[in-house]
């Protein structure tokens, strides 16, 4: 694997890293962004609030 880490899904620097869930189906780290939209999209209306 790269040492560099890239957002699987828009392809910026994925720093912080997150790791995206296994349902999720997706191959790598993700970007903050990423990751919180994903959230959104799975957890409609149900993801805590941190
Ligand atoms: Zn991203």
């Amino acid at each position: 694997m790269a040492k560099k880490a890239t957002c699987a899904r828009c392809s910026a620097a994925a720093r912080p890293r997150y790791l995206p869930m296994e349902s999720w189906r997706i191959p790598g780290p993700l970007c903050g962004k990423c990751y919180s939209h994903l959230i959104d999209e799975h957890y409609d209306g149900e993801h805590v609030r941190v």
